[in-house]
């Protein structure tokens, strides 16, 4: 059966505005980029992926903003039910690092302690614009016991690496 599958995982999208997690939706679920930023802002929405993690069938239901956050509205739907997330900053925006407390308190509070949270440094293809340090993240990551990987949507690297890491984390927790 093509939609059989041992478990299914959400995974939530989080993070300031522009900082690319629709370019990292779109490119882990369709492997594609989009330099426009979006002009539909509203209702979020979610696509599945089907992917082996450990030998097993896992259906990941990844869920993006949609630009909610843009109005501090993120709805308690969108956290709903979510064994992962990827916190998401731009490298070459430092507000958006600095924001990162307030997403995580927010995510905290509306998911349980056992979520599995990747802290996702986006745009690291703009190496000569880096405004946050790579060891600044990390200690980050410790210090709240998140994991950590810098991406690029728009070349594509380590996109799929940071959610295979996620769910293979998930699963370890949840099966
Ligand atoms: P969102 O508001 O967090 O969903 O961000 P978007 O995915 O809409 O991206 C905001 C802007 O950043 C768009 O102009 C994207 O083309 C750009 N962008 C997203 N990811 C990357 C990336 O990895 N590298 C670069 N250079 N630009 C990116």
């Amino acid at each position: 059966m093509a939609d059989a599958y041992d478990y299914i995982f959400k995974i939530v999208l989080i993070g300031e505005s522009a900082v690319g997690k629709t370019n990292i939706f779109s490119r882990f679920t369709q492997n594609d980029f989009n330099l426009e930023s979006k002009t539909t802002i509203g209702i979020e929405f979610s696509t599945a992926k089907t992917m082996t993690i450990e030998d097993k069938s896992v259906n990941a239901q990844i869920w993006d903003t949609a630009g909610q956050e843009r109005f501090r509205a993120i709805s308690v739907a969108y956290y709903r039910g979510a064994v992962g997330a990827l916190l998401v900053y731009d490298i070459a925006k430092l507000e958006t690092f600095q924001n990162l407390e307030r997403w995580l308190r927010e995510l905290r509070e509306h998911t349980s302690p056992s979520i599995v949270i990747m802290l996702v440094g986006n745009k690291s293809d703009l190496k000569h614009l880096r405004a946050v340090s790579t060891e600044d993240a990390k200690a980050f990551a410790e210090k709240n016991n998140l994991l950590f990987l810098e991406t690029s949507a728009l070349d594509g690297t380590n996109v799929e690496a940071a959610f295979t890491q996620v769910l293979t984390e998930i699963y370890k927790v949840e099966s």
